[in-house]
């Protein structure tokens, strides 16, 4: 049994880029960092749940508009081209196809007068809907039997003598076993704020783009693309050549709320509009049709962690920090795993016995969240030299990002 606060895909889910990646680790370097024993065994069972992933998406039955178009970053400053050289080194190295791009090849594949060098990374990297990869989902779960109700917010958990009892507003599930997915919303368990941020990261969408535009810009490969500085843009095509243009800033505040409220922020936006032209200045005159904001469970190593309570009753996944569309498939898996008390391969890797670094509590964590990310804007504009606050937290393993 399913039971959703409010629809099926209105989180995160339902929101996101649509960037589908093998990696279980928020990116290879991030893995090497924090994994550095496991990180071979972690990309082989990325590219194994992204292959079963995608296979479920080219079944008939799930229509979540896959492409397997792999994806670019861009470098946009001269030193980021050496960034480039050392991810493509790193992804060749765990057995990526990655190729590097100068700036002739990389405007040859989309056409920005800021781009200077790109990375094509075919593996392990496609695209969805994600709207209605959620809602292929949620028809092949209620087709398989999963009792699904929607608008069910659960308000707390009690353990009971054989198991879990799951208190809503509408009545009370007897469980036997909870697993809970509630990424960056309030946790039903108090162990779990201590680790999680929600940050708000806000897309804009256009208008579909004409032929003349279509011309003007190329990306007849229609791969995703990201840049590769600390603030980040991501951007990608729809089925109907809209694009979809999200990230650079990463809003968090006081107290961590999340809602409808949030899904709007003007002055974001206008600095998303307004980094758009100035990529694709041969667009002026495209109008942006839709925007839209989404709440991350950002933690302090960037990917997905686990745990139990209430006596092994209750197991947990969350904290995908912004990559999560196939590494929640994972999650799931492991968390399932951990609920059974079944000894895998997968539950004694250090990703899963191991919990992040905690979030300090308020008012300590607005601190420490804003003096960071004013140091990596900081250091974006300083030739990437990371000052003396982010070498601290990189020493101390800790870390922000969307
Ligand atoms: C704007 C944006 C862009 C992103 N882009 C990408 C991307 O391109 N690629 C990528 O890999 N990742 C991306 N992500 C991250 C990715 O979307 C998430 O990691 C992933 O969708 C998390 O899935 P989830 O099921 O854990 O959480 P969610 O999809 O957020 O689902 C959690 C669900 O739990 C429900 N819930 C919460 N509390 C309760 C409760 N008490 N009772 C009942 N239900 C409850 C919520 O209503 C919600 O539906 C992005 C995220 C955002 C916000």
């Amino acid at each position: 049994m399913l039971l959703e606060a409010t629809r099926c895909g209105a989180g995160a889910s339902g929101r996101n880029g649509g960037f589908l990646q093998s990696s279980l680790t928020h990116g290879i370097g991030n893995g090497l960092s924090r994994f550095p024993d496991e990180l071979e065994r972690l990309e082989r069972l990325g590219l194994e749940n992204f292959r079963a992933l995608t296979e479920d998406l080219e079944r008939p039955a799930i229509d979540g508009e896959l492409e397997l178009t792999g994806d670019l970053i861009v470098a946009l400053e001269p030193r980021e081209l050496a960034d480039l050289e050392e991810e493509a080194e790193l992804l060749r190295r765990f057995g990526h196809d990655a190729e590097l791009l100068d700036r002739e090849q990389i405007r040859a594949e989309v056409n920005s007068p800021m781009y200077l060098g790109g990375l094509w990374t075919r593996t392990g990297s496609a695209l969805v809907h994600p709207g209605k990869l959620g809602d292929g989902l949620r028809a092949a779960a209620a087709r398989d039997g999963v009792r699904i109700h929607e608008y069910s917010p659960v308000r707390a958990l009690r353990r009971t003598a054989a198991g879990v009892s799951v208190i809503t507003d509408g009545g009370v599930v007897d469980a036997r076993r909870v697993l809970l997915a509630t990424s960056a919303y309030p946790p039903l368990l108090r162990a779990i704020g201590r680790y999680v941020a929600p940050v708000y990261d806000y897309v804009l969408a256009t208008e579909p783009l004409g032929e003349r535009m279509r011309e003007a810009i190329g990306w007849a490969g229609r791969q995703g693309i990201s840049d590769i500085g600390n603030q980040f843009h991501y951007y990608r095509l729809t089925a109907d050549w809209r694009i979809v243009w999200g990230g650079y800033d990463a809003v968090y505040r006081y107290g961590g709320p999340v809602g409808p409220q949030l899904d709007d922020h003007e002055p974001t936006f206008a600095k998303l509009s307004q980094h758009f032209f100035a990529t694709f200045p041969q667009l002026e005159g495209l109008r942006f049709s839709h925007r839209w904001g989404g709440a991350i469970d950002t933690c302090s190593r960037f990917s997905v962690f686990f745990g139990t309570a209430l006596g092994g009753r209750v197991a947990y996944a969350l904290g995908y920090t912004g990559l999560g569309v196939g590494a929640s498939r994972f999650g799931a898996r492991v968390g399932l795993d951990l609920l059974d008390g079944r000894e895998t391969e997968v539950t004694a890797l250090t990703i899963v016995r191991r919990r992040p670094v905690p979030f300090p509590p308020e008012p300590l964590r607005t601190g420490v969240i804003q003096l960071t990310r004013n140091r990596l804007a900081a250091a974006d504009r300083n030739d990437g030299r990371r000052g003396i606050w982010l070498r601290t937290l990189d020493r101390m393993g800790l870390g922000f990002d969307s």
